[in-house]
């Protein structure tokens, strides 16, 4: 029994995401994808909304579990007994970024391994900044985001 951390700020999910969770499920016996509980990223849904979309949205993955987390993610790998971090990879300017956080919870947990998995290519240079952006200017987000996600973003856009 492995189970693999999947944390991110999920603000909100893409299909990068979930692209990157089915591949994760298919090597690990469990996933939990943790919601970050961020305030200093200013996320544009809350915590909470978060949870869902990413529940509603992953809910086809076998054995996945959505929860959040306030905190370091070395604690909630320790507190689930997870075997490792997944992060995902698009292009190499993800790397620098994920290569010192990668050695920073390993400082701080010798046992916390971060496994990357890279993308279907379509999926590459998606990231949930510019669907907000887009969704902002009145673009269409249908190829980037699932339907609850685009119909809560369109709303968000409303207010
Ligand atoms: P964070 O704020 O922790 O970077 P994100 O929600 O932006 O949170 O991303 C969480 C993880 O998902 C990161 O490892 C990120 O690289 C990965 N990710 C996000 N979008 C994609 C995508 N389109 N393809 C692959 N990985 C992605």
């Amino acid at each position: 029994m492995s189970t693999a951390i999947y944390p991110g700020t999920f603000d909100p999910i893409t299909f990068g995401h979930i692209d990157i969770a089915a591949r994760a499920s298919k090597i690990f016996s469990k996933v939990i994808a943790v919601v970050a509980v961020n305030p200093s990223k200013n996320p544009l849904f809350t915590t909470e909304e978060r949870v869902e979309l990413a529940r509603e949205s992953l809910k086809e993955i076998p054995r996945i579990e959505v929860i959040n987390y306030e905190g370091l993610i070395v604690n909630c790998v320790a507190e689930y007994g997870a075997a490792a971090i997944i992060r995902g990879l698009r292009a190499v300017s993800d790397f620098d970024y994920e290569f010192q956080m990668a050695f920073t919870n390993r400082n701080m947990l010798a046992a916390a391994e971060t496994v990357f998995f890279m993308p279907d290519a379509k999926y590459a240079y998606l990231n949930s900044t510019h669907v907000k952006q887009i969704a902002i200017h009145g673009g269409d987000i249908g190829g980037f985001v699932p339907e609850i996600v685009k119909q809560r973003l369109l709303e968000k856009m409303k207010v």
